[in-house]
């Protein structure tokens, strides 16, 4: 029996789903028997127009990941949804924007000019940007076009599944290429068309093992300002977990370690908006009995959309800043 043909591009994100593909170990021995691969830009050859080339369906799954930050990431999630019969979200980036979402505060122009302009860490007296087309002897240079406004990828393409997570966790992944395989070999139903597969319905303070007490906050603090108790449920403890407002799914490693949740795993089922949703469980637990104190309190929050919306700025009801 002939393999089914497998795909994985790297968007707008920083590799790191790529290496979680490798987490899952020997299975990918497994993935190897079953799958022949005929694009991954970052492990092996391919260029563009060999994907181009395809017969539309030609791939039978392709793993997104990354937000669409630019033209080339946007021509490619084109690419790739009329040749996969299954395009996956995967990752954060690719479901929700990720931390290159968090770009959607500023404009393109703005980001550049701190990059090449403003940073006291550049040094260009001349002040040279990078060029979008650039002619030398040898041909014309093109860089892609930079869009202002970071997107996910279903806000580009029609998507099949999500996979969120960042990186997702290996077990999680290792279900998710079980469940398609058995559906291509007709052992087995694909999930519903458009499934957050290998997560569970519950939030993850429900699979985090810290006490949890009456919460009542007085300030909030950074994990870095002092030494939290390693039993106690971390929001307890004054540190923003976004825990109460995130998908279980990863088996709550982060707390388990004393690292409170940052949100990467997404919105729990029944949630639009996931910073919004941890905003009112944060506003639920502040203990002072005056508008002043509580404005007092709520000024210690720590950077409010890299707290709320480190993960999915692109994907909430804010989306982004007006420029
Ligand atoms: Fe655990 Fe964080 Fe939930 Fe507390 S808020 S129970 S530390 S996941």
């Amino acid at each position: 029996m002939s393999k089914f043909k497998f795909a994985m591009y790297w968007a707008g994100s920083c590799g790191g789903c790529e290496i979680a593909l490798l987490e899952i170990k020997e299975k990918i021995v497994e993935v190897d028997q079953n799958y022949e691969v005929v694009f991954w830009p970052a492990a092996t050859d391919f260029k563009y127009k060999d994907v181009e080339g395809y017969d539309d369906g030609f791939i039978d799954v392709c793993l997104f990941n990354g937000c669409i930050r630019n033209s080339e990431n946007e021509h490619l999630a084109k690419v790739l949804r009329a040749k996969s019969k299954v395009l996956v979200a995967f990752g954060a980036c690719a479901t929700m924007g990720g931390i290159p979402g968090l770009a959607n505060v500023a404009s393109a122009q703005e980001i550049k000019d701190l990059v090449y302009r403003d940073s006291p860490s550049i040094d260009n007296p001349d002040g040279i940007y990078p060029q979008e087309r650039y002619e030398v002897p040898e041909g014309v240079l093109d860089l892609p076009h930079m869009y202002d406004t970071v997107k996910t990828l279903d806000q580009t393409v029609d998507v099949d599944y999500y996979v969120p997570g960042c990186a997702p966790e290996a077990g999680q992944i290792a279900a998710v290429l079980d469940v398609v395989t058995a559906a291509l070999k007709g052992e087995g139903p694909l999930p519903p068309k458009g499934s957050t597969v290998g997560v569970s319905p519950k939030t993850c303070c429900e699979e985090c093992k810290r006490v949890k007490e009456e919460k009542k906050i007085t300030s909030f603090r950074r994990i870095w300002e002092f030494l939290p108790d390693p039993e106690k449920c971390l929001l307890e403890q004054g540190l923003i977990c976004m825990g109460p407002a995130t998908h279980a799914g990863c088996g709550a490693r982060c707390t388990g370690v004393g690292m409170p949740c940052r949100g990467c795993y997404g919105a729990p089922d029944g949630v639009l908006d996931q910073g919004a949703k941890m905003l009112s469980t944060v506003a639920s637990i502040v203990d002072a009995p005056t508008p002043e104190e509580i404005a007092v309190i709520a000024a210690t929050v720590p950077d409010p959309v890299g707290t709320f919306y480190r993960f999915g700025l692109p994907s909430s009801l804010l989306r982004r800043a007006r420029v």
